[in-house]
């Protein structure tokens, strides 16, 4: 099982990190083991500024390779939320460097996911609206039609170059207001008002 996550697929984020917007998708991995499915997040020793990015998250339930963007929506039939847990002085370092981002991104626990899973067909992704609450104040809303690229397109991108596996996990990227965690956060994320991922953080 892989984890494929998308960077700056919402404009007003890529704006909050004073990135250009892309013109193709931006992807890159986490390993099994940065998976989280339940019981609590410790704050990792080598980091001082680790961010949340809360996302919506879609399971693969086909094997696909070179997927036509037209029948990309025939690979994936449930979705939920996750954190795409982000060890922000060390991505800068990387990006300073031009070197690759898995220490930033890639260690363990850093993708907390929920253990509930909703079904595509009872959500229109276009009307969807996704909050991420720490300590129980709003700090994200995210909604799929403000997507760069739609999950289609990006399933189609992605399986260009990588065969897409059953149980494989797609974070489609973070909305605006990301910001720094603090030992003692509670952090709750919600669709629709059903609170689907709820983590403390040690
Ligand atoms: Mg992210």
């Amino acid at each position: 099982m892989k984890i494929i996550c998308i960077g700056r697929n919402y404009a007003d984020h890529a704006k909050e990190m004073n990135a250009a917007l892309p013109t193709e998708p931006i992807y890159f991995l986490k390993p099994d083991t940065a998976l989280l499915r339940e019981g609590d997040f410790y704050y990792p020793n080598f980091t001082k500024d680790l961010h949340f990015e809360c996302e919506l998250v879609v399971k693969i339930d086909k094997v696909g390779k070179h997927i036509d963007p037209r029948f990309a929506h025939k690979y994936y039939s449930q979705f939920t939320l996750g954190i795409d847990f982000t060890a922000r002085d060390l991505q800068q370092k990387c990006k300073e460097k031009g070197l690759p981002w898995e220490p930033a991104k890639g260690f363990d626990h850093s993708a907390p996911i929920s253990t509930t899973w909703l079904d595509v067909k009872d959500y229109h992704f276009q009307e969807l609206e996704f909050k991420f609450y720490q300590n129980e104040e709003l700090r994200q809303i995210g909604r799929p039609k403000e997507f760069i690229f739609q999950i289609d397109e990006l399933i189609a991108y992605v399986s260009k170059f990588i065969t897409l596996k059953t149980g494989d996990l797609l974070f489609t990227g973070t909305p605006a207001g990301v910001g720094p965690v603090q030992i003692g956060d509670e952090l709750r994320a919600e669709i629709d008002g059903k609170t689907l991922l709820q983590l403390s953080v040690k």
